[in-house]
């Protein structure tokens, strides 16, 4: 049987999603469990697309639009940017599979960094290609290092920025001149997953014209972290009106669902939803860097919704030993965990809980 799957599936493993809430009630009997595992949004959504949803049920027998025209022309709206120049999809994580089929041949090289989103790495392998890892440099994009790794056969970099999961950024200056000096035949996949939470000022805050000046370059957006969406699938990418057609021919026909669209629409006009988000994760993560600084914990500063924190004992130990004090988080290599922002109560349990696993 194992002559039948393709060889580049050898060396894949599933992804392993934070463990879901029930599960874990149910592994250990518990009546309450927080989940600060996924980066979701402790607020949920906007009730502006709640009551859009409510008045949406009804058309579910039919087919989703299968170009989204309506979303497409809402981004379009947003962003300054042509129609042509942007591709819905469901979820970031589809959209970084159709990059890789697009893109990637056998023998391919792509660049990424060692501790980023996985999903980089495992799509490389599924097309065949050849993940080249340049590692973090104070725990950010080293992208100096990235292009010395450059060769006649790098076809894709991905840059995720702000960082999952160590949550720190590079500037608008910085990637200006990493920019500039990537070969044009060289496709950047630049993935902006957490940009609504950044705070720094020197972030690139609008990246659109990124590609306005670089067809080489493809941006990554999602309805699934500050917008609160994760559940219903919804994404984009805006990109060179030829890469773009491309992306376009690889993608299944109703790839993005219609409550999906239509909570994308709503949720685009409710700006002071983003701004409550905001400003809730700054409060839950300025309460945690003081408290990981009270216990004598390193983190690099983050920049995201999530922070990484060094918990000087194994991380898959704290992993279950939080899990059975009702707290999910994400353990990381060696001591490393990530934890998600949460509600200011979430945050405040958690901090209980890890004092009484550390010993602290
Ligand atoms: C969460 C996340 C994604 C995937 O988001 P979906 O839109 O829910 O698929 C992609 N990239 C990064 C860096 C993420 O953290």
């Amino acid at each position: 049987m194992t002559k039948v799957f393709r060889k580049e599936l050898e060396s894949l493993k599933p992804y392993v999603p934070g463990r879901p809430i029930e599960d874990v009630k149910r592994e250990y009997g518990l009546k309450d469990v927080i989940k600060l595992a996924s980066n979701e949004n402790p607020l949920g959504y906007s009730k502006k697309v709640r009551e859009k949803l409510m008045n949406s049920l009804d058309n579910l027998a039919l087919y989703p639009d299968g170009n989204a025209t309506e979303l497409k022309e809402a981004l379009s709206k947003k962003l300054d940017i042509a129609v042509d120049n942007i591709l819905p999809s469901s979820g970031a994580d589809e959209m970084i599979d159709l990059i890789a089929k697009t893109l990637i041949s056998p023998g391919d090289e792509v660049i990424t960094a060692d501790i980023t989103f996985p999903r980089y790495i495992s799509t490389t392998k599924m097309m065949g290609g050849t993940p080249i890892i340049v590692p973090l440099k104070d725990y950010t994009y080293d992208l100096e290092g990235i292009l010395n790794h450059i060769s006649n056969k790098t076809k894709l970099i991905w840059i995720c920025n702000p960082n999952n999961p160590t949550g720190t950024m590079v500037t608008e200056e910085e990637l200006m001149d990493f920019f500039a000096k990537v070969p044009e035949n060289v496709i950047i996949a630049y993935d902006e997953a957490y940009r609504e939470y950044v705070t720094r000022n020197d972030y690139p805050k609008n990246s659109i014209k990124f590609v306005k000046k670089y067809p080489n370059i493809i941006i990554l957006r999602t309805f699934s972290k500050a917008y609160g969406l994760a559940g219903l699938r919804v994404a984009y990418a805006v990109g060179d009106k030829e890469v773009i057609k491309n992306i376009n021919k690889v993608r299944g026909p109703f790839n993005v669902n219609s409550l999906g669209q239509t909570a994308a629409i709503t949720a685009l006009e409710d700006d002071e939803f983003i701004e409550e988000v905001y400003n809730l994760n700054l409060e839950g993560k300025n309460y945690l860097y003081e408290e990981f600084r009270n216990m004598g914990l390193h983190f690099p500063p983050s920049e995201t919704n999530h922070i990484y924190v060094n918990v000087e004992k194994d991380a898959q130990e704290v992993f279950v030993e939080l899990q059975k004090r009702g707290v999910i988080i994400r353990p990381m290599s060696g001591n490393w965990i990530r934890v998600s922002i949460g509600t200011m109560e979430e945050n405040r349990i958690f901090i209980e809980k890890l004092k009484e696993v550390l010993g602290k």
